[in-house]
């Protein structure tokens, strides 16, 4: 296997021009006979690192979810993996993160997943502070797609943020982490818990009425005001004090976004999950029929503000 693995390297170093990825790092998977050499730190989470991988026999890059087995040696830690791999495994979208494959060795737990090389909207709004409304249309019509996917799983993300919205080389929205999600199991069943704390969290989700589809609408509506805003919706200094706002529905749309765009919020952002618009209605909204809907962004609008015609 070694000598194998010593002959790929040097026929993948030429093959490839990156320098990124170091000999001495391999990875490998028993299970496929793959060998992987881990390249860049893409970011850390709660739980995972997760670097680049290379894959030795295809050439082909992917992210690697690192997951060292003493961060998951508690039950509901190991549930969160398992739930992701489960769920993620059998999602097929443009606008969801793929799940490539997934084994273990004695100290860690990898999935290996397609790499979102422009890493997320978070690093995004940290160069940017805001983005203009015709980037937004752009990214929500990506988000909402692949939304509707998942839920037409019978599966709830549970936490849609910023953090969780990867775009790819070509600067394609893809949603990722799905530790949080769950499947409904029957037509209208209610979820009482969330194992973990969403960071978009909807008021029925707070306060344990029973929950569904519409708590992801809810998160769409906070990701939507983050965007245009630089801000979440219900945001102050402690956790407490936000809940308080949830609960009591206490938000300021400024008026340096649009008539559409504050309508969309304001019924995403319902307090009444059954009144919320459907994904359906949500991409039917005047939002995006009032302005230019660009196909595809530049990679330069991860930094600057673009110019349209
Ligand atoms: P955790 O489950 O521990 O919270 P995340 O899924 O949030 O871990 O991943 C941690 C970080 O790794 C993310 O914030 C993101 O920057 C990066 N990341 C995750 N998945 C990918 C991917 N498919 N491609 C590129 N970067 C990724």
């Amino acid at each position: 296997v070694e000598m194998r693995q010593q002959r790929h390297i040097e026929d993948a170093n030429s093959k490839i021009n990156v320098n990124h990825f170091d000999p001495n790092s391999i990875i490998y998977d028993s299970t496929t006979d793959t060998t992987y050499l881990r390249g860049r730190l893409l970011g850390k989470g709660g739980f995972a690192r997760c670097y680049e991988l290379l894959d030795l026999n295809t050439n082909k890059i992917y992210a690697g979810k690192i997951v060292s087995k003493t961060r998951i040696a508690k039950p509901h830690q190991r549930q969160k993996i398992i739930r992701e791999v489960e769920l993620q495994r059998n999602m097929k979208h443009r606008n969801v993160v793929e799940f490539h494959s997934f084994f273990e060795d004695d100290e860690f737990v990898y999935l290996v997943l397609e790499n979102c090389s422009r890493k997320s909207l978070v690093h995004m709004l940290k160069h940017r502070k805001m983005l203009t409304e015709i980037e937004v249309r752009y990214y929500m019509r990506q988000l909402v797609e692949g939304v509707k996917y998942i839920h037409s799983h019978n599966v709830i993300h549970r936490d849609l943020k910023l953090g969780n919205m990867l775009l790819n080389e070509d600067m394609e929205l893809k949603i990722a982490d799905f530790g949080l999600a769950t499947k409904i199991g029957y037509e209208g069943e209610k979820k009482m818990t969330v194992c973990g704390t969403p960071n978009y969290i909807a008021p029925e989700v707070l306060q344990k009425r029973g929950h569904s589809y519409e708590a992801d609408v809810w998160a769409l509506g906070c990701v939507m005001y983050a965007l245009l805003v630089g801000r979440p919706p219900f945001e102050t200094s402690t956790l407490k004090e936000t809940y308080v706002r949830i609960t009591g529905n206490s938000y300021v749309l400024p008026n340096t976004i649009s008539g559409p765009a504050k309508n969309l919020i304001q019924k995403c952002l319902t307090p009444e999950p059954e009144l919320r618009p459907s994904l359906d209605q949500f991409l039917a909204d005047d939002f995006f029929t009032s302005g230019y809907l660009p196909k595809t962004l530049p990679s330069s609008c991860c930094n600057a503000v673009p110019k349209f015609p």
